[in-house]
């Protein structure tokens, strides 16, 4: 049961979106702003205002000075999948030349090589694959903990959740029962939180066309909150840029914000909310970061995190639509407002019949349209602690510039990836190049753990870019990506 009484700032549907009074309210945690005025920011607020009042709202709840990053591993244990999303280059039909199931030892050995550069957490997710019982998973989850008890198991999405439901027919009379008998036999064999993979966007006439076979949006919202009502905390996720309207992603981060009002109402509240004065020097900062570094407040689960990144078209079908403005007769013929901005609603009941080129053509997000999400997410969702920035797919220096428009958190350490890069994107850090980003924006880098506590503050001699005496080593690295048989490399970008 929850300790304190949740209650959602105030809305004022009266003002305009950009009113500098309602901004800095928001920013300071005291009004909501609408849907109405969350579109209006995001397609119309110049820039600069909307990076400036994200980062204000950021420096709010995260301070001055620390921005934070994980050490984890993506392990994808298995390229077997019954959807067809068509975003995806990662998956494969049981059978093919290329389809993979990782054995334990597998991925032990991963988790091995995790913990050795001081790795805190994994971060697993998989195709749907129907080959794959329970028990395969359970032992997997007991195999992990007995070895490495002190991994944090950040494993399976809302989409396989759902898969689990279908495949392992569990008994309950409601599919909210039948994910909690899942859910709680998971948590029991070592899993500790659900990854807001899948999210993609809720609204149904998108979903529909881009994700064939996934579970829809209120499946996916149903399997978070009973993760949440049985203590485990969340992320969620938005991939953006390529046949949705604006409406659309602000109707997926309303839905989020919802569902989030009704964890927080129904199992407790997150972390207080603290202005840190804008001098804090290095006293008010042991202050505030004691020498256990843990601040994380006992509560019930929720959404401890949004992660929003724009789709990536390499070796996808949906990747070989045209863009928006690229074949002739189309402005002609239909004028020149985007096919998904006029099928879009706010409340998600956009009809996929208001334009006869919906879902056919595409519209890419570049830096400016990443940055406007990342600021109007921090904006809008009031309710989540962590934005972070996407520095995966939009590259190591957009990832930084994020965290000047509202993102607190660079992400992963990756050192291996599956699915993002598949379809094209290639970046890979170390330690030292990702700490050495945040630093050069202006911040003191810090290793988080997944509840976003910070653990090591990255200040001194010690740290691992200050270190650094020949940055040119840190040019050549190691990504892994698994392959059929066995982990390949096959990038080079960075390490140590
Ligand atoms: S995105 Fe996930 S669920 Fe969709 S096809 Fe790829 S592996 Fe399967």
């Amino acid at each position: 049961m929850p300790t304190h009484l949740y209650t959602p700032p105030v809305e004022h549907p009266d003002l305009e979106a950009t009113d500098p009074g309602l901004l800095a309210a928001v920013a300071r945690g005291q009004a909501r702003l609408t849907p109405e005025q969350g579109l209006e920011l995001l397609t119309r607020a110049p820039l600069h205002t909307l990076g400036r009042w994200a980062d204000a709202r950021c420096r709010a709840i995260h301070g001055h000075h620390l921005r934070t990053y994980v050490i984890d591993r993506n392990i994808n244990y298995t390229n077997v999948c019954t959807a067809r999303c068509t975003f995806c280059a990662f998956r494969r039909d049981l059978g093919d030349h290329d389809a993979y199931t990782l054995e334990p030892q597998q991925i032990y050995d991963k988790i091995a090589e995790l913990v050795s550069i001081g790795g805190t957490q994994i971060l697993m997710q998989g195709g749907m694959n129907p080959e794959l019982p329970l028990d395969w998973y359970l032992d997997l989850l007991r195999g992990i903990k007995e070895r490495f008890p002190a991994i944090h198991v950040h494993a399976f999405s809302p989409p396989e959740m759902i898969e689990f439901v279908e495949f392992f027919k569990p008994p309950g009379a409601t599919l909210e029962d039948k994910i909690r008998w899942v859910l709680i036999r998971l948590q029991d064999a070592g899993m500790d939180s659900l990854p807001g993979g899948g999210g993609e966007i809720f609204a149904p006439p998108v979903r529909r066309k881009i994700g064939l076979g996934k579970c829809d949006h209120q499946a996916w919202l149903t399997t978070m909150y009973v993760a949440h009502s049985l203590g485990m905390f969340t992320s969620a996720s938005m991939m953006f840029g390529h046949i949705e309207g604006y409406a659309d992603r602000i109707h997926h981060m309303w839905e989020v914000r919802k569902w989030q009002d009704r964890a927080l109402r129904d199992f407790g509240i997150p972390r207080p909310l603290e202005l840190e004065p804008a001098d804090a020097g290095d006293d008010e900062l042991s202050r505030r970061y004691p020498a256990s570094l843990r601040t994380h407040q006992q509560a019930g689960g929720h959404y401890t995190a949004f992660i929003a990144w724009p789709f990536q078209r390499e070796n996808t079908p949906l990747g070989n639509l045209k863009e928006w403005g690229t074949v002739e007769g189309d402005f002609e013929k239909y004028g020149t407002a985007f096919p998904g901005d006029v099928v879009a609603r706010l409340d998600g009941t956009g009809r996929k019949q208001d334009h006869p080129e919906f879902g056919r053509r595409l519209r890419m997000s570049g830096a400016v349209d990443y940055l406007r999400v990342q600021a109007t997410s921090r904006l809008f969702l009031d309710n989540i602690y962590s934005m972070g920035s996407s520095w995966v797919t939009m590259g190591p220096h957009i990832g930084q510039l994020g965290l000047m428009f509202g993102a607190n958190d660079m992400g992963s350490v990756m050192m291996e990836e599956n699915v993002v890069s598949a379809a094209g994107t290639t970046y890979c850090l170390d330690e030292a190049v990702l700490c050495r980003l945040v630093r050069d924006a202006g911040f003191i880098p810090a290793q988080r753990d997944n509840y976003y506590d910070v653990i090591s503050i990255k200040q001194g001699p010690e740290a691992p870019d200050l270190r650094v005496t020949n940055w040119a080593a840190h040019r050549i690295g190691k990504l892994y990506c698994q392959t059929g048989s066995k982990a390949a490399l096959t990038i080079e970008a960075s390490a140590d």
